[in-house]
C-alpha cells in the first residue's frame, strides 16, 4: 500500500483503526523526502529524529486508547516562519539563518497537543515576501509538477511538500495570496482563513493587519480537519476573535443546492490564460449541476487593490522588521558604533525584496507623506472591504481564478511589478479580511495544475470548504 499518496483523512482512518502505525506512515514519508527533496528543495530543516519520536508516542497512545485527536500520528510540515521551540526557524532570511526560537507558535502548540508528527520546516520567500520562493536565502523550491518552474509563493515549500507526497498536511501563511497562489501552482488545496480566525502568536509577522495562518493539504476535508485544531481565540493574540469553531469536517458534507455564487466581472479580464478560464467555466458547470445558482456581481474597487496593498503591506513591514537590529533580534554584525552595527546587520542580513519594501514603507509612513499614502490607502481599503460586504448581501460565495497564469519558469519574472500582479485576484480579499480557498480544478495544455478560488464572508470558512469539497468529489467522479 502506498501511504504517501493518501489523503490526511484516509491516513487518519487507517491509523485510528490500527491498520497502519504512525511509525510506518512517518517512515514512508521520510523515504519519499530522501528520494526526492534533493531535487525539489522544499525543506529548510528536516526533523527526522523528532518525527520518529513523535510517531512512536502516537503509536503508544493508540495502544493505550488515549488518542488525542483525529490528527494524532499524522505527519505534517510547517512553513519556516512558524516558531518551533528548539528547532531552527529562519523565515528564509540570512538575518535569522541560525535562529532557534525559545517558544512555540500557538498553532504549533495546538497541533502538538493534537498529537501530530513534525517532519520539518518548509521553504518560503524571505519573510514571506514574494510569489515564487525565489527570494528565499536557501534558493528556490521547484514545482513537483515541472522542475523548471516555481511552486508559487510565499508558501511554496509547504505546497510543494504536499504535491510531492512528503507529508499529509502543512501550515502556510497568507498575507496577500501566499497560500492560495502556490496551492494553485502545485495542484493542492489551500485555505486562507478570515482575519482573526487563527492565532498568529509566534508566527513571524510580515504585515500585521493582513497576516493569516492556514492549512494546506490534498483535499478540502483535510484542510477542514486541520482547521478544527488550529482555529479559535488565543489570549496571546488579541486579534483573534471569540467565535465558536464549527465542526468543519461535518459541515463540508452538506450539499450546496441552496447556495448562490457570484462571478465578479472585474476578475474576468484580458490577460488571463485561456486554460484557466476554461477550468473556471467547467467548475461553474459542476456547481450548477449540484444546484448552485450563479449571478454576475461587481466589486468596483478591485483595480485599486494591488496599489493599496503595496502601500499598506510595506508600511507595516517597515515597522515590523525594525526589530531586526542585530542586538535584540537578528544575527548581529561587528561595527565601530551603533549605526554601523545596524547598517551592516541589515545590509548583509536582508535580501533585495525585503529592502525594497522597507524603503517603500518607511517613505509612506514618514511625516508629510503619511496622509498622502498610508492614510489614503487605508481609506481605499475600506471601499474594497465595502464592495465585498455589499456583494455578500446578495451571494453566499464568489468564484474567481486564483491568478492570471499557471506556474511560471524559474527566473522568468525579474520585474517586481510583474511579480506583484500575480496576486491581483487574491489581494482584494486579503485587504477585506475575508476567507478564501484555492482548490484544484484542472490542468493546462502543458499539464500544469489550475486552481479555482472561492471566496466567502468573514468567519464562513465552512462555506468555502464545503463548496471546494463538493467540487473535489464531483471532479473525481468525472474521471
Ligand atoms: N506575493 C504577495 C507579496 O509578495 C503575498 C505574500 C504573502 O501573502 N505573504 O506580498
Amino acid at each position: 500500500m502506498n501511504l504517501t499518496t493518501k489523503t490526511l483523512a484516509e491516513l487518519s482512518d487507517l491509523f485510528q483503526s490500527g491498520k497502519v502505525s504512525s511509525r510506518e506512515i512517518t517512515e514512508a514519508f521520510l523515504a519519499e523526502i530522501k528520494a526526492q527533496d534533493n531535487q525539489i528543495n522544499s525543506f529548510v530543516t528536516l526533523t527526522e529524529d523528532l518525527a520518529r519520536e513523535m510517531a512512536d508516542s502516537s503509536d503508544s497512545r493508540r495502544k493505550n486508547n488515549t488518542l488525542l485527536s483525529p490528527l494524532d500520528g499524522i505527519p505534517i510540515t510547517l512553513k519556516d516562519v512558524i516558531c518551533t521551540k528548539g528547532i531552527k526557524t529562519t523565515a528564509g532570511s540570512n538575518i535569522l539563518k541560525n535562529f532557534i526560537p525559545p517558544y512555540d507558535a500557538t498553532v504549533w502548540q495546538k497541533l502538538k497537543d493534537a498529537g501530530v508528527v513534525l517532519l520539518g520546516k518548509t521553504n518560503t520567500d524571505e519573510f514571506t515576501m514574494g510569489s515564487s520562493t525565489e527570494t528565499s536565502n536557501i534558493g528556490v523550491t521547484k514545482n513537483p509538477h515541472d522542475l523548471t518552474r516555481v511552486p508559487g509563493g510565499s508558501s511554496g515549500g509547504s505546497t510543494a511538500s504536499i504535491a510531492a507526497n512528503f507529508c499529509a498536511g502543512t501550515l502556510g501563511t497568507d498575507t496577500g495570496g501566499s497560500i492560495r497562489q502556490p496551492a494553485h501552482f502545485c495542484g493542492v488545496t489551500g485555505l486562507k482563513v478570515s482575519y482573526g480566525r487563527v492565532s498568529r502568536f509566534g508566527t513571524m509577522p510580515m504585515a500585521s493587519s493582513l497576516d493569516t495562518v492556514g492549512p494546506i493539504a490534498k483535499t478540502a476535508e483535510d484542510c477542514a480537519m486541520i482547521l478544527s485544531v488550529i482555529a479559535g481565540i488565543d489570549p496571546k493574540d488579541s486579534t483573534t476573535v471569540d467565535k465558536e469553531v464549527p465542526n468543519y469536517r461535518e459541515e463540508i458534507k452538506k450539499d450546496i443546492s441552496e447556495l448562490k455564487i457570484g462571478l465578479p466581472k472585474e476578475y474576468f479580464i484580458d490577460g488571463i490564460e485561456s486554460d484557466i478560464l476554461e477550468s473556471i467555466e467547467a467548475t461553474k458547470a459542476i456547481l450548477k449541476e449540484l444546484g448552485a445558482k450563479f449571478v454576475e456581481i461587481s466589486l468596483p474597487h478591485t483595480e485599486y487593490a494591488v496599489p493599496t496593498y503595496y502601500i499598506v503591506a510595506p508600511s507595516e513591514i517597515s515597522a515590523n522588521l525594525a526589530r531586526f537590529d542585530g542586538i535584540r533580534f537578528g544575527e548581529g554584525r561587528e561595527g565601530k558604533d551603533l549605526n554601523e552595527i545596524y547598517s551592516k546587520t541589515r545590509n548583509q542580513g536582508f535580501g533585495d525584496e525585503v529592502k525594497r519594501r522597507i524603503l517603500i514603507g518607511t517613505y509612506c509612513l514618514s511625516s508629510g507623506y503619511y496622509d498622502a499614502f498610508y492614510r489614503k490607502a487605508q481609506k481605499v481599503r475600506t471601499l474594497i472591504k465595502d464592495d465585498f460586504t455589499k456583494a455578500f448581501e446578495e451571494v453566499d460565495a464568489i468564484l474567481t481564478p486564483v491568478a492570471p497564469t499557471t506556474a511560471f519558469k524559474i527566473g522568468s519574472i525579474s520585474d517586481p511589478i510583474r511579480m506583484y500582479l500575480q496576486d491581483i485576484f487574491t489581494i482584494p480579499s486579503s485587504l477585506a479580511g475575508i476567507c478564501g480557498i484555492s482548490v484544484p480544478v484542472g490542468t493546462s495544455e502543458e499539464n500544469l495544475p489550475i486552481g479555482a478560488q472561492i471566496l466567502g464572508p468573514a468567519f464562513k470558512e465552512e462555506v468555502v470548504l464545503r463548496i471546494a469539497h463538493n467540487i473535489e468529489q464531483n471532479i473525481a467522479k468525472d474521471k
